[in-house]
């Protein structure tokens, strides 16, 4: 199975929709599921807005599923207000976090990765408002324009912020790591959102007092490069990269 993160499409950036569409027509054969883990778009402020690139981006996904592919989209801090009825259109199952899944004697979880950032503490306490299901009904009651004007507001906010933190607070940290693996008592972590693609392999402390080792996969960005995860049929996870398509996609 494949997994991608972190693509942030946006109509400013035809080359990565194009790596996209090219992605799941030439590396998708012989795998039958594919993770997107969150970040698909940059920005998306209901289904019912108007959006050709996303129109696009569904069609070609649904011609994925159609040839088999299984296709599981999970929500990043970006889109989290994709709904179901354009998962539909893209023939893919919206996903909650953290997803658990076993692969051979592997126990791996999935994950959009924000919330493993515990030190911005500023960015945490939007988000709870934001995936508050009574602001999103009332959010997407809203007009079209109010929720453009938000989404700019919010991006533009999110630009400062980084710019103003530290590299290191929006990086995960180790007691929110420790604690996932831990608490889900998985042995391998796949996330994406910190653009800082590697596979960190680990020693955790079971329940039992017992250590193990484990890896934390961190998908990459498709900022400079197309990136993905690939999980083989015994466990294996490795992270793959390629130069990003010089065709564009224009929608
Ligand atoms: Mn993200």
């Amino acid at each position: 199975m494949l997994l991608i993160s972190d693509l942030h499409l946006e109509p400013g950036r035809p080359d990565i929709s194009a790596t996209l569409i090219d992605f799941l027509r030439t590396r998708t054969q012989g795998s039958q599921r594919l993770y997107i883990l969150g970040d698909l778009f940059e920005v998306w402020i209901g289904d019912d807005a108007p959006n050709p690139l996303a129109d696009r981006i569904a069609a070609e996904l649904r011609q994925l599923a159609d040839r088999g592919v299984e296709i599981f989209l999970m929500h990043g801090n970006r889109d989290f207000l994709i709904g179901s009825d354009y998962a539909s259109r893209c023939g893919a199952v919206l996903i909650e976090e953290p997803q658990l899944l076993s692969v051979a004697d592997r126990r791996i979880a999935l994950l959009h990765g924000d919330v493993l950032c515990t030190r911005d503490t500023g960015y945490l306490q939007f988000r709870k408002l934001v995936r508050n299901p009574d602001w999103q009904r009332d959010f997407l009651a809203r007009p079209l324009e109010e929720r453009r004007a938000f989404a700019r507001q919010a991006r533009q906010q999110s630009r400062q912020a980084t710019a103003g933190n530290a590299a290191e607070i929006m990086d995960v940290t180790e007691t929110a790591v420790t604690g996932l693996f831990t608490g889900l008592e998985v042995d391998t972590v796949i996330h994406g959102h910190t653009h800082r693609p590697a596979i960190h392999d680990l020693t955790v402390e079971l329940r039992t007092g017992d250590p193990q080792t484990a890896q934390r996969v961190v998908l990459g960005d498709w900022d400079q490069a197309g990136w993905y995860g690939q999980i083989d049929a015994s466990g294996g996870v490795t992270l793959h990269s390629f130069p990003l398509s010089s065709d564009t996609v224009n929608s």
